[in-house]
């Protein structure tokens, strides 16, 4: 059986009974970073093997446990944060397992993009997850325009390298509107800015941004 586990997304005490009783059960444990999975499993007393799944390895590692799998060992899937296939190579593990037609499930956690969405207070019946923003300005906001005529919340994953890059191209393709910007979920630094891009950009600009952020439009 492959195990789809969601480990925390900051908090440790976020890993839930079962989530833990199953990383303590199965014969291995692949994770994105083995050494940021080890903080985790060290917390939990958790001392099952370990083995690397990233992605420049999820080819040939892929096939490799989807061997094993067939020889009848038990496997769960970690990614370093939050929940495997949520912009992590675990998709390409769990679309193999599928072709495979072999048996798995799926122990739901934390993601990011929930708690931000929840936190943002933006309309959550309907909503468009978009990931990760492009990394040219151009592309970026070509990108942003075709998604305004969706109509709906949006929600974007974004790092503390870009963050003040895409808040600058928000205000130009959407303007003087409320947005959120989460940072730092479930963590001692958690934060919650509710207000214009152009208003949380200076606010985030006075000095070097740190951590992870969601944006929520
Ligand atoms: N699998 C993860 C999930 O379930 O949310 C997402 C992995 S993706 C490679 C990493 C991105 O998720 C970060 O760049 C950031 O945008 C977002 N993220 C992850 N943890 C976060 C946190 N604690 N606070 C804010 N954003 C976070």
């Amino acid at each position: 059986m492959l195990y789809i586990v969601a480990t925390p997304i900051g908090n440790l005490k976020d890993l839930t009974l079962r989530a833990a009783e199953v990383l303590k059960s199965v014969d291995l444990i692949a994770c994105e970073d083995t050494r940021h999975t080890k903080i985790l499993l060290t917390h939990y007393g958790i001392t099952t093997p370990t083995t690397s799944f990233f992605q420049h390895n999820r080819f040939t590692k892929g096939e490799y446990l989807v061997d094993l799998l067939k020889a009848g060992k038990n496997i769960a899937l970690v990614s370093d944060a939050g929940t495997p296939g949520i912009l992590d190579p675990g998709y390409n593990l769990i679309n193999l397992a599928i072709k495979n037609n072999l048996e798995m499930t799926f122990i739901p956690g934390a993601a990011a993009f929930v708690n931000a969405l929840v936190l943002s207070g933006k309309p959550a019946h309907e909503f468009y997850f978009a990931g990760f923003l492009p990394n040219r300005a151009g592309a970026r906001r070509n990108h942003l325009e075709k998604l305004k005529n969706l109509g709906c919340t949006l929600v974007f994953y974004e790092s503390c390298h870009r963050i003040l890059a895409s808040l600058q191209d928000i205000n130009t393709v959407y303007g003087d509107k409320e947005i959120a910007v989460a940072r730092e979920l479930t963590k001692k630094f958690e934060e919650i800015l509710r207000a214009s891009p152009e208003i949380i950009r200076q606010k985030l600009a006075k000095s070097k941004p740190r951590g992870e952020f969601v944006i929520v439009i």
